[in-house]
């Protein structure tokens, strides 16, 4: 694996345009805030691969539109990720198990494993997922990244 060090907001802005035809079908707004002032220590590829898993997610969440926000800030000694929709949610019981392999509740276009492995890959570097979410509502996954010591 590459070392590398970059900043966060240019991977979320990469990213975007590989789910755009999934935001076209549905009216989901995107609303993004970058107030992260430190680079990334992560494989720039698989942090890319965990923020689709989770967008993808998120619209898969929000069927009849809503708003789809992506944020970041400094975080401790690194940097959050935010990725939160206002879609149907969950309940305790199934945030319970949404990490486990092979766990999911889609009928059709589900492999449950995009969650295991996005948090397989965020503990290989270093950094962590964690998810809280109201049925009804929405939900918010925030990524916990460790950052350089330089900032920009
Ligand atoms: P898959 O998307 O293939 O089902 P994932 O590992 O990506 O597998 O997600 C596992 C389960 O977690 C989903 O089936 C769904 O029940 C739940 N989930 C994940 N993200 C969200 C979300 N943003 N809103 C509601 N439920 C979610
Ligand atoms: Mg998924």
């Amino acid at each position: 694996r590459l070392a590398e060090e970059y900043d966060p907001a240019g991977v979320i802005a990469d990213t975007l345009p590989l789910v755009q035809h999934l935001l076209r079908k549905t009216m989901i707004a995107v609303e993004r805030e970058d107030r992260a002032t430190r680079f990334v220590q992560m494989n720039r590829t698989e942090l890319q691969q965990v923020l689709v898993n989770l967008v993808v997610n998120a619209i898969h969440a929000m069927p009849e539109g809503g708003r789809l926000g992506l944020r970041t800030f400094d975080s401790g000694s690194g940097v959050a990720i935010e990725v939160s929709d206002t879609g149907e949610g969950m309940t305790a019981e199934v945030a319970a198990r949404i990490f486990d392999p092979f766990f999911t509740t889609k009928a059709r276009e589900g492999t449950g494993l995009g969650l295991s492995i996005s948090r397989m890959l965020m503990a290989q570097h270093g950094g962590s997922i964690a998810v809280r979410s109201q049925r009804g509502e929405g939900t918010t996954f925030t990524l916990w990244l460790p950052a350089s010591d330089d900032a920009f």
